[in-house]
């Protein structure tokens, strides 16, 4: 566990294990100035629409269709609100395998932790990207990462962005974007 001792505070930074420790001290020095919210909101004004396991779904399926045209079919997609959101566990992927008549099918299932139905649009596409990569890739190695990039090249600020998120979140309790957005119309 990385831990940042800094004008006598131990405060362990679990989401961002691995980051520079020049990061971690920015990371730091906003959550001592109580400015986490507000760099994110500025950066984030509005949080996304995405509301039901259904439009959860469509949203997943558009970027795979974008990007993983050949990947295995996705047979669920939800928001999962008993999932924990450990280190390297933002959502999880399935394989379930079972048996129809003399064929053994794999059924595909992504589980996002609830708490993403509540974030902008770009930390939804983030986890997405995420979990769809693992279609592919099952261990976070180099293709693995490369395979994220590919769909979404923003992808290693946004999960950046995305475990600051958590930390502020474990640190204040506070979540950010809970209003729903203003329906554009
Ligand atoms: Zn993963």
């Amino acid at each position: 566990m990385t831990t940042i001792v800094n004008a006598g505070s131990i405060r362990p930074l679990r989401y961002l294990q691995g980051y520079p420790a020049d990061t971690l001290a920015q990371v730091e020095k906003l959550l001592q100035e109580d400015r986490v919210a507000d760099w994110l909101l500025k950066k984030y004004p509005q949080g996304h629409a995405v509301r039901t396991d259904r439009a959860l779904f469509d949203y997943v399926q558009a970027l795979k269709s974008e990007h993983l045209r050949g990947a295995e079919p996705l047979a669920k997609v939800a928001f999962d609100n008993k999932l924990q959101v450990v280190q390297h566990a933002l959502g999880t992927h399935t394989n379930i395998a079972r048996v129809q008549g003399n064929k053994l099918k794999a059924k595909r299932e992504i589980r996002v932790a609830s708490l993403f139905k509540h974030v902008p649009e770009d930390f939804l596409k983030m986890i997405a990207v995420h979990e769809l990569a693992h279609l592919k890739e099952r261990a976070h190695d180099k293709a693995f990462y490369n395979l994220c990039c590919y769909m979404e090249p923003r992808y290693h600020q946004l999960e950046f962005e995305v475990r600051v998120y958590l930390t502020h979140l474990e640190v204040s309790g506070a979540r950010l974007w809970e209003a729903a957005p203003t329906p554009s119309s």
